[in-house]
């Protein structure tokens, strides 16, 4: 095995610093693979962590949600082409790689393992470190340095997770979260209970825009939908539920799309207040797939305006899930000495963004 980077020492307990981060040069590529869904992809970082392209594929299935060995078997079947156009990839080079990085979970099992597999094969193949990162943590630290906030609250908005997260005594401790389903697995059934097609929440987007336009001045009234907060937590079958109500009664799809996303950002946006109050911080951090979502970007900067903090969003290609963030992690991971063994790289389907150590700035 090569060495493991300049820096081994570990920096728990230390102020949390992304800029510091950056002006380390752990000294190659490291590259980062993504499969914990719907998504293969491979991307990478330079030593310094300035994120490459990442060559995906998504599942879009017909009808129905995802079928965890369907989207294992859509893994399976493009990762020849995928590697291959990373390799092609101009500014990619193979001889300059030092680690292979890998979501090692949360996420669905057979897809997860297709991940590994590769990761596994990869770093053994090339004589590299193998790095297995938490796919939750993997969001934050992309979304922190790409857009240079140093201890945020993040709102981790996606399909299958919804989390109020921040940085507490050397950990990302949850401070809230859904109680059933994530709010994107939310949007996409009730998009997919009206015929749109997975994903649902950018056509869910489009509907409400059209109608908050065609209205000069949208109301509520008769659009009422529950209210999704408890506590710190959030809870969307519920919301789910009467939006079809509303729809079966009649009313009309996009004004249904409207209240939908009005009711469930305004909740997440409640709870994400909340915690920037409880914890004294003053910046807010989107994240996940859910957070391309204009009209929640817009409600964000609102509330931390309001509050004197600050509120930021990452580039949409680093919301979604993909193969740079998994590479930005796993460099971290590399640059204070944490590689995984063969033997512990074993896939967590239910990892907890709290199990993992921070041991990074
Ligand atoms: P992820 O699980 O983080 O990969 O994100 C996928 C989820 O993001 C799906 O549930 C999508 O419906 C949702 N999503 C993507 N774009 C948007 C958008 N513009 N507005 C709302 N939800 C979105
Ligand atoms: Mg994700």
């Amino acid at each position: 095995m090569r060495s493991l980077g300049p820096c081994m020492s570990t920096a728990s307990g230390m102020a949390p610093s992304c800029i510091a981060n950056g002006e380390k040069d752990a000294g190659g590529i490291i590259i980062g693979i993504e499969s914990t869904a719907h998504t293969l992809s491979f991307g990478w970082v330079d030593g310094r962590g300035v994120p490459g392209k990442s060559h995906s594929s998504f599942v879009r299935p017909i009808k129905g949600g995802i079928h965890p060995r369907e989207a294992a078997d859509h893994h399976t079947e493009n990762t020849a082409e995928l590697l291959e156009s990373l390799l092609k990839d101009d500014d990619f080079c193979l001889d300059s790689v030092i680690a292979i990085a890998f979501s090692q979970g949360p996420g669905l099992g057979p897809c997860l393992r297709i991940g590994a597999s590769i990761a596994r094969a990869l770093s053994t193949r090339l004589e590299v470190p193998l790095l297995g990162v938490n796919h939750c943590v993997a969001h934050i630290e992309v979304g922190r340095e790409r857009c240079r906030c140093d201890d945020p609250v993040l709102l981790y908005v996606s399909g299958g997770n919804t989390q109020i997260i921040t940085r507490l005594d050397g950990r990302y401790r949850v401070l809230g979260e859904t109680l059933d389903i994530g709010i994107g697995n939310m949007l996409d059934k009730f998009a997919r209970a009206q015929d749109i097609p997975f994903p649902g929440g950018p056509r869910i987007e489009q509907l409400a825009a059209e109608y908050c336009q065609s209205e000069d001045k949208p109301t509520l009234q008769g659009l009422e939908l529950p209210y999704a907060v408890q506590g710190m937590d959030l809870a969307f079958s519920g919301i789910l539920n009467a939006a079809q109500h509303l729809i079966d009664k009649g009313a009309s799809l996009p004004s249904v799309c409207w209240s939908l996303q009005e009711h469930a950002y305004a909740a997440c946006v409640e709870v994400a207040e909340r915690a920037l109050a409880h914890s004294g911080k003053s910046e807010l951090l989107l994240g996940g797939g859910v957070a391309c979502n204009q009209r929640l970007r817009e409600m964000c900067e609102v509330m931390a305006e309001e509050r004197g903090a600050t509120s930021h969003v990452p580039e949409k290609m680093f919301c979604i899930d993909n193969g740079s963030m998994i590479a930005t992690l796993g460099r971290l991971h590399l640059l204070w000495g944490d590689a995984t063994a063969l033997d512990a790289s074993g896939v967590r389907q239910d990892l907890r963004t709290d199990e993992t150590e921070i041991v990074w700035n």
